[in-house]
């Protein structure tokens, strides 16, 4: 019986690189306490954290595989896609992380303009400072800011009242495409992955999409047990990996001990019958 699906593989969370709140060494260590035996660190449209979370994960005697999460447009919505077992050192890669990188600072100028029009202050300045990583500020930075001046109890409630579409903070933006977010990982030798697909409010059709044009860029995985699926959502896209002939792949999304309801580690096991994504990656495991 092959049971390599039955490995406490964490591959999807953030650090002060990007959004979160750890550093990757606190990550690293978190993780190692959850039992985590292969990890990667996945910082929004970026990888400057990289060596620091491969040293960390090699001093814990956990497994390690480099990573990062590219925001997409596709069909008018954000994607993220995954991108593991890349060289660090590739320089499209890293060209096009920079460029993806390149609109965020004037976003945010355009959503403290959009949170002053209701009456909300200051919110550039105050989102920056729970910022790690100036190329960086995203709206969970923005978020923070309003729960820490009260105007919500909760990053969850700033995102529904003030940040996403239609919202006064909601800067509409266009990110890197489908094509060369899974170009840029393939070429540096990694595994493009489909990061939370239930996330998307995508038509049965837009979603087939998705996946189709996916395929033909050359990803090769998805994300099936992830901290944004439920039980029922993960057997869905369990049979979505199949349909598609794709690995499958497993983590928390961690953030934040305040804010991620999903600790690193504590996800189920993959469903059998699948390929784990790790198999693609073996000789690419630090
Ligand atoms: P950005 O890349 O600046 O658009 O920010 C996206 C990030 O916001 C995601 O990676 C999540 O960390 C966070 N996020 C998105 N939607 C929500 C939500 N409903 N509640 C809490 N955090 C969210
Ligand atoms: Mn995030
Ligand atoms: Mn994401
Ligand atoms: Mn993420």
């Amino acid at each position: 019986m092959n049971a390599h699906n039955i490995l406490n593989a964490d591959l999807h969370c953030h650090s002060v690189v990007s959004d979160g709140t750890l550093t990757p060494e606190a990550l690293a260590e978190r993780a190692s306490r959850g039992g985590v035996e292969l990890w990667a660190l996945t910082d929004h449209d970026e990888i400057g954290g990289q060596k620091r979370a491969a040293a960390a994960a090699s001093s814990q005697g956990m497994g390690y595989l480099t990573g990062t999460e590219i925001s997409v447009t596709f069909a008018g919505e954000t994607v993220h896609i995954v991108g593991l077992g890349f060289d660090p050192d590739n320089e499209s890669l890293r060209l096009g992380l920079q460029a993806t990188r390149g609109g965020r600072s004037q976003r945010a100028q355009e959503m403290a303009d959009g949170l002053a029009k209701v009456g909300i202050s200051g919110a550039y300045e105050g989102a920056l400072k729970f910022v790690g990583n100036p190329d960086l500020v995203s709206r969970t930075h923005f978020a923070r800011f309003l729960v820490e001046v009260g105007v919500c109890k909760d990053t969850n409630e700033v995102f529904r009242k003030y940040l996403t579409e239609g919202k006064p903070g909601f800067v509409p933006h266009r990110w890197a495409t489908l094509k060369n977010a899974v170009g840029w990982i393939t070429e540096a030798g990694g595994v493009a992955v489909i990061a939370h697909p239930a996330r998307y409010k995508f038509t049965p059709n837009e979603e087939y999409a998705l996946f189709t044009e996916f395929k033909l860029h050359g990803g090769r995985a998805v994300e099936v047990v992830t901290g944004s699926h439920s039980a029922q959502e993960a057997l869905k896209y369990a049979d979505m990996a199949k349909e598609f002939s794709l690995a499958a792949s497993r983590g928390s999304d961690f953030h934040s001990p305040d804010e991620s309801h999903t600790d690193l580690g504590t996800l189920p096991y993959l469903p059998g019958g699948l390929i784990p994504v790790w198999e693609l990656l073996q000789e690419r495991i630090q």
